[in-house]
């Protein structure tokens, strides 16, 4: 196992995702500000998986945000393969995924996922979407409302429209989150077929340990708020990742140490500062 503790990987090249000292505070009622991120720096290269975890609250949120364009830092810059999160979203090279599915109920699975054609105001690609829906599983859905489905599928459908304009860089905030643990490990193998097939620039956000050690190629640890990333882990796991390797040694230890990161060695989390 290699701890890096040298996290600019990357940097020199100037893809992947660049994030150097990014702060970022809110305001809140009373003229007071909460600081969430404090001088974050975060590399990744072009086209690799990265798991961020972290305790509830630390930023993980803000972060992906940052990179949708959805919020702005404070203080920092954030770049994906040399561009600015607007110029992303403007270029529909994002694929986003966030924890509240945020399908359109009154559309049915298909319309939602045709749905980045129809707002990047391209002509949608039936194929692709077919591909894709057939690739997720629900083939037999398509035409389905999200209220007829159930919460894996609704995610999967997520998924699907967060792939549908074939985006290099994707942003997935515990895209699982709620759901149990079989369907999630399920999801989980779909992902990184997916993702195998098609590699973007991915960030995962996850509270799952094991999860984001079977994915991802590197896994970084945020300390509590203000969020900081406390160490990166490579992991070292050949590809393609089957669940078998979840039982082996090298697994375990990554596991142990990851956990040790998140919790200290007598398994308390560490307090906010
Ligand atoms: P995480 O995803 O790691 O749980 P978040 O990134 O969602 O954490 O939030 C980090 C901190 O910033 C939290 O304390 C949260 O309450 C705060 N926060 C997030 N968004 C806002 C906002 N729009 N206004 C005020 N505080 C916010
Ligand atoms: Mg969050």
């Amino acid at each position: 196992m290699t701890i890096s503790s040298n996290l600019d990987t990357g940097a020199q090249t100037g893809t992947g995702i660049q994030i150097s000292g990014v702060s970022k505070s809110f305001a809140l009622r009373g003229g007071k500000s909460l600081l969430a991120l404090e001088d974050t720096d975060l590399h990744t290269d072009k086209g690799s998986f990265l798991a961020l975890l972290g305790p509830s609250g630390c930023g993980k949120s803000t972060i992906l945000r940052i990179l949708a364009a959805l919020d702005h830092p404070t203080h920092g810059t954030a770049l994906v393969d040399g561009h600015t999160p607007d110029q992303l979203r403007s270029d529909s090279e994002l694929g986003i995924a966030f924890q509240d599915h945020a399908l359109l109920p009154w559309r049915s699975v298909r319309k939602n996922i045709e749905l980045p054609f129809e707002v990047a105001g391209k002509l949608v690609d039936k194929d692709y979407v077919d591909e894709l829906i057939a690739l997720v599983g629900l083939k037999d859905f398509a035409n389905a409302k999200p209220s007829q489905l159930s919460g894996g599928m609704r995610q999967r459908a997520s998924i699907a429209r967060a792939l549908v304009l074939k985006p290099s860089v994707l942003l997935l905030d515990e895209p699982f989150g709620a759901l149990d643990d079989m369907t999630r490990q399920n999801l989980n193998l779909e992902l990184l077929r997916i993702w195998t097939e098609k590699p973007a620039t991915t960030l995962l956000v996850t509270h799952g340990i094991s999860e984001a050690i079977f994915l991802a190629d590197r896994v970084a640890v945020m300390s509590p708020r203000p969020g900081r990333i406390k160490e990166i882990i490579e992991i070292d796991l050949p590809r393609p990742r089957t669940p078998d390797m979840m039982r082996t040694p090298e697994f375990h230890a990554y596991v142990d140490r990851a956990s040790e990161l998140l919790f200290g060695n007598d398994g308390r989390a560490e307090a906010e500062a």
